[in-house]
C-alpha cells in the first residue's frame, strides 16, 4: 500500500517535471531568440563618490525586452542561462555593449566614468573569458581601467587557487575586479585578502537596515575599516534614504550606489545626465 502510494506520488511529480521542463525548454528557445534579436538591453545605475557627490562609476544591468510580457528582471531569467550554458554568449555581449557605451561616452568628452558589469559563474570559470575582454577592450579602444568586474565571492570560494590564477590574468590586463554582495556569501574579508581584487561591494541586505539594526551597523562599519586597511575601495549598495547615505559617508565608504542615488535607467537617459551634471 504504501509503495503504491509512492509509485503515485512518483507518477504526479513526474508529469509535474514534465510540463515544467517544456516550460524551461521554450523559455530557453525563447532566450536563444531574443539573442539573436537583440531583446536584451542594460540599464546603468550610477555609483556616486561620497566625499563629493560626483559620479564616479555606473553598473549595467541586464534587462530583457520581451515583446509580450515587457521589461523582464533578470532574476528571472539569468539563472535560466546559467544553467543552459547561454550565459556565455549574453554574457559577451554585455562586455561589448558596456565597452560600446563608453566609448560614445569619451567621443563626447565625458572621461573617468568607470563601467562595472556582472559576471556569471560559469564565464568565470570559461578558458575564454581573457579572451573575450581583451578583444572587447581592443576593438572599443576603452582604457582598462575603466572596466571593472563584478564577481560574487562564492565563485572565489569554489575554487581558490584557480581564481587566483585568474584575477591575477584579469589584472595583468589592467581591468579592476568587485566582489559583489559582500556578506552574503561564504567567505570572509580575512580570507579575501588571498585574492587580488580592487573593491568589495557590501550587500544591500545590510545597507537596508544599517540605521535600525545595531548589528548590520556595526558590520558594515567593520567591513569599510577591514577593507580599507587591505586598500579594497568599498561601494554600498542599496542606498535608499538620506541617512543610509550619510551613514556610509560618516564611515568613509568611498561609493554609494542605490535609488537614492538614482535607479538603474537606459543608455539615452544616463547619457544625458551625465551631459547635464558636467556643466
Ligand atoms: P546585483 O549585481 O547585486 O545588482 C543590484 C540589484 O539591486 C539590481 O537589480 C538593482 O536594480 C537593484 N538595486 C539597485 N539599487 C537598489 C536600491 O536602492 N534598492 C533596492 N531594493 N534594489 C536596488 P536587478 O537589475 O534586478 O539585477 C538583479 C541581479 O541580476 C543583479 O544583482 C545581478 O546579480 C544579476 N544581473 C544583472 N545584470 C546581469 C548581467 O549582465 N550579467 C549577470 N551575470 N548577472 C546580471
Ligand atoms: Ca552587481
Ligand atoms: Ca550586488
Ligand atoms: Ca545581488
Amino acid at each position: 500500500r504504501a509503495k503504491s502510494a509512492g509509485s503515485n506520488q512518483y507518477r504526479f511529480y513526474a508529469s509535474d517535471m514534465n510540463i515544467r521542463g517544456h516550460e524551461l525548454l521554450k523559455m530557453e528557445a525563447d532566450l536563444r531568440y531574443a539573442l539573436e534579436h537583440e531583446q536584451f538591453i542594460l540599464h546603468y545605475q550610477p555609483q556616486v563618490d561620497l566625499s563629493n557627490g560626483r559620479i564616479v562609476g555606473v553598473e549595467g544591468l541586464i534587462r530583457w525586452q520581451h515583446p509580450v510580457r515587457g521589461l523582464v528582471s533578470p532574476a528571472d531569467f539569468i539563472p535560466l542561462l546559467e544553467n543552459s550554458s547561454l550565459i556565455i554568449p549574453v554574457g559577451e555581449w554585455v562586455l561589448r555593449e558596456a565597452c560600446r557605451l563608453h566609448r560614445t561616452w569619451r567621443e563626447s568628452g565625458f572621461d573617468g566614468v568607470r563601467l562595472s558589469v556582472n559576471v556569471s559563474a560559469v564565464q568565470f570559470n570559461d578558458g575564454e573569458l581573457l579572451d573575450k575582454v581583451r578583444r572587447a577592450l581592443q576593438e572599443e579602444e576603452m582604457p582598462q581601467q575603466a572596466l571593472e568586474l563584478e564577481i560574487t565571492e562564492n565563485i572565489l570560494m569554489q575554487d581558490p587557487v584557480k581564481a587566483t590564477e585568474i584575477l591575477q590574468s584579469i589584472h595583468a590586463l589592467g581591468v579592476r575586479v568587485a566582489i559583489d554582495d559582500f556578506g552574503t556569501g561564504y567567505s570572509s574579508l580575512a580570507y579575501l585578502k588571498r585574492f587580488p581584487l580592487d573593491a568589495l561591494k557590501i550587500d544591500q541586505a545590510f545597507v537596508r537596515d544599517i540605521i535600525n539594526s545595531a548589528s548590520d551597523a556595526v558590520i558594515v562599519e567593520a567591513s569599510i575599516s577591514l577593507a580599507h586597511k587591505l586598500g579594497l575601495e568599498v561601494v554600498g549598495e542599496g542606498v535608499e534614504t538620506v541617512e543610509q547615505f550619510e551613514f556610509l559617508r560618516l564611515q568613509k565608504c568611498n561609493l554609494a550606489q542605490g535609488y537614492h542615488l538614482g535607479r538603474p535607467i537606459p543608455e539615452l537617459q544616463l547619457s544625458q545626465w551625465l551631459a547635464k551634471k558636467r556643466q
